[in-house]
């Protein structure tokens, strides 16, 4: 083809003077001319490649592929980058193979196709490639041992950090012992300067006067006096009573009895007891059908449940009121009510109630500790039992006390 002819000079000064290795094949994939970088870049010699099938450039395990793409490149004929995707290879004399890149340009000549082929010898390029490559996969690695070390950091960083807040933390805990003691101390102090100082000055009071009623006739009068003085110091007891009761209760030495008995005759000392505190007017209301019923439990914890409960509704009731004791069985529980129609509790306040030392706002004019609810609850939480209650102000209240029957029957 003269078109292609090597001594045609446009084409000798065009194809010459571009380094790329240029290959023109027609239809049939018959090489019609090189340039000198092609030769050179496949070790041919000059016009050796004409006429040869293009394979002769290609490495015989891609020739089918070619094949086939090359016959639909040429249907398309649209000019395109080669490859796509795909590492191309180019097979020289030596039978060596070598990475290229090839872009294709199909065009047309006295009615006749031909494809040109700009080939770029990519060794160099591949190599650094794949040094790139190397060095990211060694980069990626390193990358991974660092996070590992790191993260192995966080985590002992981590333990570390929840070591020291158990230690805080059982510090913060010692500390609150500490001052919950000091807390108490200073309570019982307070509590003791208070509480003791109007029974003392009573007793004090009717010791005196007791004292001056010298004659026989006056007999009834010293009487009078010494049930005051006898009151006052069970009330200076109980108070006692209560604190070594919060003290053995936290220090876990309450060693609990059970053992059978009656509940009449449990109500029967509480209600006994309660009689010297009535107010003018004010009645108890001794339980019904009792008499048949024997339970298993502490008697004395009962009994200072119940005197406690008794007791409080006798002293936030005013006169001529009534005070309610009910006692009913509901499987292997008993349940006993102290309803009465006093104060209440504010609303607002009945949630503190079991704390210890607290004291609802409209109780403060009486005398009290605020120990006693609480201690009642705790000894009921350990034998199994509840204490609640249901109260509004002015009206009354009514505390319900939960216990099992068949405890060690
Ligand atoms: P104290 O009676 O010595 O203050 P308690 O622990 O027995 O201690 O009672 C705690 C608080 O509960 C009382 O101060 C009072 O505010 C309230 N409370 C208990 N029982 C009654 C009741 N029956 N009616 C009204 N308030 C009560």
């Amino acid at each position: 083809m003269e078109v292609f002819n090597s001594s045609s000079d446009i084409y000798q000064i065009l194809t010459e003077a571009i380094s790329e290795g240029i290959v023109v094949v027609n239809e049939k994939q018959i090489i019609v001319a090189t340039n000198q970088s092609l030769n050179s870049l496949f070790g041919y010699k000059k016009d050796e490649l004409v006429g040869k099938s293009l394979n002769t450039l290609i490495p015989e395990k891609y020739h089918h592929n070619h094949s086939s793409h090359f016959k639909s490149f040429m249907n398309e004929s649209t000019k395109r980058q080669m490859g796509h995707g795909r590492d191309l290879y180019g097979l020289k004399k030596d039978g060596s193979t070598f990475p290229v890149e090839a872009g294709l340009n199909p065009f047309e000549i006295y009615g006749k196709r031909y494809v040109m082929a700009l080939i770029i010898d990519i060794t160099v390029r591949k190599e650094q490639e794949l040094e790139i490559q190397e060095l990211n996969t060694e980069l990626e690695g390193k990358i991974a041992e660092r996070t590992k070390a790191l993260n192995e950091s966080i985590l002992k960083l981590q333990k570390e950090v929840e070591k020291r807040k158990q230690a805080e933390n059982k510090i913060k805990e010692s500390l609150r012992k500490e001052r919950e003691l000091s807390d108490l101390k200073t309570k019982f102090l307070s509590l003791v300067s208070h509480e003791f100082k109007t029974p003392l000055s009573g007793i004090f009071t009717s010791a005196t006067l007791a004292g001056k009623y010298t004659k026989e006739e006056q007999q009834e009068k010293r009487e009078k006096h010494i049930k005051t003085i006898q009151n006052k110091v069970k009330y200076l007891n109980n108070i006692l009573d209560d604190f070594l009761s919060i003290e053995r209760i936290e220090s876990g030495k309450v060693n609990y009895k059970y053992s059978n008995f009656p509940i009449s005759k449990v109500i029967n000392e509480v209600i006994y007891g309660a009689n010297m505190l009535l107010k003018e007017g004010q009645i108890i209301n001794y339980p019904e059908g009792i008499d048949t019923i024997v339970i298993s439990f502490d008697e004395k914890i009962l009994e200072l449940t119940l005197t406690n409960l008794v007791n409080n509704a006798i002293k936030y009731s005013s006169e001529n009121t009534t005070i309610d004791i009910r006692v009913t069985e509901e499987g292997d529980q008993l349940i006993i009510e102290v309803e009465d129609e006093g104060m209440g509790i504010p609303a607002a306040e009945q949630k503190h109630i079991f704390n210890r030392y607290f004291r609802a706002e409209n109780a403060l004019l009486n005398q009290g500790t605020g120990i006693g609810l609480n201690i009642v609850q705790n000894h009921l939480e350990n034998l199994d039992g509840t204490i609640t209650f249901t109260s509004e102000e002015n009206k009354g209240s009514t505390f319900k006390v939960t216990i099992p029957t068949m405890g060690n029957l």
